[in-house]
């Protein structure tokens, strides 16, 4: 077997990067403790997965509100239930939602009728102040969109896995998580700076004429690359949607606990932030501490980090002026759209198209267990045809 991979590291989407003794991940992500598929390939325990708090602080752009999974943290229950974010029948709706996805089989949920997941809570029953409160920003942040057009399915998923794990980090950073895997694999299976320019059924062509061939091709870049690999896939590649993931270096913590800090206005650029460090102390060198702060969006304006000071100046104080901006990461193939009825959590998981076997996020859900899970089918698939 020969891996073709056209950047200078494994990965994908999923790499960080040591500066000035800072692990930058390549865009906030996390990894949700409870995903099935992806926990049965990984170590987890070597995987060091440091865990955020169950909820969300809320900045209305006056005052800050705490939303936390009751459950998890009884001792907050009164100050999440009287929190302004939602009414306190939103609150039970939570509970309830709650119970439904623990009682719910990955299977039950992905064959639900899909809907947009907006329609979906406004249909459970939640009020528009805790979808606007709270479900915009907190899901904008996963799906990289706010107006919530995301499959429900997809929504449905992800509660399931917050209600069942945490989500985490691990403690050398996201980028460990694909490392581990590219461990098991001879080293020399891995060929990276080699950016395939062409596929056959049995043939990969490099840009300087090299032509690798084998049994069969498996195309398995984001689905923007596949369009350019296999024409014929471009009728039904998604849309993508971006983001712009700032990093901050600070003398203090500005939340001093491992939590997503959310917008919930209608004004402003950033939609949620978070301290890594304080997540996972690894992140950033002693005495220092790593902010991570996320515009949906692509934003190539040199001015967004400074833009982004003046605007968390009114959720954190003068404290932010002494922030350095330490990189901005413009990320325009970030998630695959995925609306409702799309391949969402679907079996196979895989396409064949012109005999070329086509895998990747595109073909699942938009998340490391997608990717996993189609990349596994597809082997399973690969095997059987094999055999
Ligand atoms: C900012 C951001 C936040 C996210 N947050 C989360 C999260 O919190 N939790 C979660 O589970 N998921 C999250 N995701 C989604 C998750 O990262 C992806 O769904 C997953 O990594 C997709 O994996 P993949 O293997 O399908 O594609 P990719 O990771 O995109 O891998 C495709 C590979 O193909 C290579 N390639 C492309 N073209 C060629 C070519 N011509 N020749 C050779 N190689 C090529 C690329 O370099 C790349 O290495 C996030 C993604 C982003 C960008």
């Amino acid at each position: 077997m020969q891996i073709l991979e056209a950047s200078d590291g494994v990965g994908g989407r999923v790499r960080t990067d040591r500066v000035e003794g800072f692990l930058l991940d390549r865009g906030f992500q996390v990894y949700l403790s409870a995903y099935p598929e992806a926990g049965k390939l990984l170590d987890l325990e070597a995987l060091q997965l440091q865990v955020f708090e169950p909820g969300a602080l809320v900045y209305d752009g006056r005052k800050r509100h705490r939303v936390m999974d009751i459950f998890r943290r009884p001792s907050q229950l009164i100050e999440s239930a009287f929190s302004p974010v939602g009414s306190l029948v939103d609150k039970l709706r939570v509970a309830l939602l709650r119970f439904r996805s623990l009682g719910s089989s990955t299977e039950e949920i992905a064959n639900r009728p899909d809907r947009k997941t907006e329609t979906f809570l406004k249909q459970f029953g939640f009020s528009d102040k805790m979808v606007n409160g709270f479900f915009r920003a907190f899901y904008g942040g996963i799906f990289l969109e706010r107006e919530l057009r995301t499959s429900s399915r997809m929504f449905e998923f992800t509660f399931k896995m917050f209600s069942q794990g945490s989500a985490t980090l691990p403690a050398r950073g996201m980028g460990e998580i694909p490392l581990q895997l590219a461990r098991h694999l001879p080293p020399e299976t891995i060929r990276i700076n080699s950016a395939v320019a062409a596929v056959t059924k049995t043939s990969a062509l490099l840009p300087g004429g090299e032509e690798i061939h084998g049994k069969l091709v498996v195309v398995a870049t984001q689905a923007a690359q596949t369009s350019f690999l296999v024409p014929d896939f471009k009728a039904q590649a998604p849309s993508w949607r971006s983001v712009t993931n700032v990093y901050f270096s600070a003398e203090q913590s500005p939340l001093n606990e491992a939590i997503i800090a959310l917008n919930n206005s209608e004004n402003g650029l950033v939609n949620n932030v978070c301290v890594p460090s304080d997540v996972a102390p690894s992140y950033a060198p002693p005495g220092r501490s790593l902010i991570s702060a996320s515009v949906l969006g692509l934003h190539k304006d040199d001015t967004l980090p400074a833009l982004i000071k003046e605007e968390l100046t009114t959720w954190f104080g003068d404290q932010v002026e002494d922030w350095n901006h330490l990189r901005t990461d413009l990320i325009k193939h970030g998630l695959p759209e995925q609306a409702p009825d799309s391949s969402v959590s679907k079996p196979p998981g895989y396409l064949k198209m012109n005999d070329i076997w086509i895998c990747g996020d595109h073909t699942t859900s938009a998340s490391i267990e997608g990717a996993i899970i189609s990349g596994t089918q597809t082997a399973i698939a690969i095997q059987k045809s094999l055999n």
